[in-house]
């Protein structure tokens, strides 16, 4: 299928792309790297209008340390994410995960701020911003606010992105030293979104475990401390307390059961590392 007709905007300056966002607001969409949005334009899911073109605002290319965190530009592709030199060093955990994103072709034009806004319930680097504790900062006309993650998803593809927004930049909190990270995820082939993906972040605190693929948004849970049975109770309860789905990739009980195992391991690896 074809997109329907729609415009096409290339602003020079941020200025310009919130101007054009507050203009045509509900009617406009942004456009970045294009790997969810064309599909959708393509299949009709989305018939905006206006397309705002972000790609070619240097204001939003950056990748910079602020204070305690890593700011990530809406213009920074996930492929330039997965080259930064520092990756390893500062955020641990996306450089584990990075290259589960989609495929070497879709991180080559896809980006990271582009995958928060589509927030997929199984995507990575949801999952990995809730994990982390990040935040969200988003931009409009008038003004600038900054989201927590667990305030940003809200929903099956939804976000707390307002009309005439757009997402600016998305902070990670940089990593601590101690602290221990982990990820796993299945899916049918690598590259492909996630049956189900658990990151477990254990420090001297306490330990979190995210989970994607199971309900509508990614989740979050504080795991009581203790292992063994203790452990597989908590998983248990936090399994069941998801909202489960059965579909064309996997049953309901068969992604709970992910849940125990896959959190299980995250959890282990995650203190185990904290430890070390
Ligand atoms: C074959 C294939 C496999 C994939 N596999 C995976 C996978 O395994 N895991 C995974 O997580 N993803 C996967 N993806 C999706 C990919 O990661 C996308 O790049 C990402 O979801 C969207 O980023 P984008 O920059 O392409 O955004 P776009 O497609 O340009 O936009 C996506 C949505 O976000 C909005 N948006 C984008 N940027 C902003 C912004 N700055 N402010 C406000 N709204 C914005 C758009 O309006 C649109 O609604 C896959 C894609 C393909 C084509």
């Amino acid at each position: 299928m074809k997109p329907a007709a729609f415009d096409f905007l290339r602003p020079d300056s941020l200025e310009e792309a919130l101007e054009a966002l507050a203009r045509f607001g509900a009617d406009a969409r942004v456009i970045a790297g294009g790997q969810s949005l064309v599909p959708m334009l393509n299949m009709r899911l989305a018939r905006p209008a206006v397309l705002i073109d972000i790609m070619r605002l240097d204001a939003l290319r950056s990748i910079r340390e602020e204070g305690a965190e890593i700011v990530v530009g809406a213009g920074v592709r996930q492929a330039a994410l997965e080259a930064w030199p520092q990756l390893a060093e500062k955020l641990p955990l996306l450089a584990k995960v990075i290259g589960w994103v989609g495929h070497v072709q879709t991180r080559a034009r896809g980006t990271v701020c582009g995958s928060i806004a589509h927030a997929d319930p199984s995507a990575e680097l949801p999952l990995s911003l809730m994990a982390l504790g990040g935040w969200v900062r988003l931009r409009g006309k008038r003004k600038a606010r900054s989201v927590p993650a667990s305030d940003f998803f809200v929903g099956m593809m939804t976000t707390a992105i307002a009309e005439g927004e757009m997402i600016e930049a998305v902070s990670f909190p940089l990593a601590a030293s101690g602290t221990g990270f982990a990820f796993r995820e299945i899916g049918r082939r690598h590259g492909d979104f996630a049956i189900v993906a658990c990151v477990a972040v254990a420090d001297a605190a306490g330990t979190r475990l995210a989970i994607a693929g199971v309900d509508d948004q990614p989740r979050c849970f504080a795991v009581p401390t203790g292992d063994g049975d203790a452990l597989d109770d908590a998983l248990n309860d936090i399994a069941w307390s998801l909202n489960a789905r059965d579909d064309l990739h996997a049953s309901a009980r068969y992604r709970r059961e992910l849940v125990r195992r896959l959190g299980r391991e995250t959890i282990t690896e995650a203190r185990a590392a904290c430890r070390s």
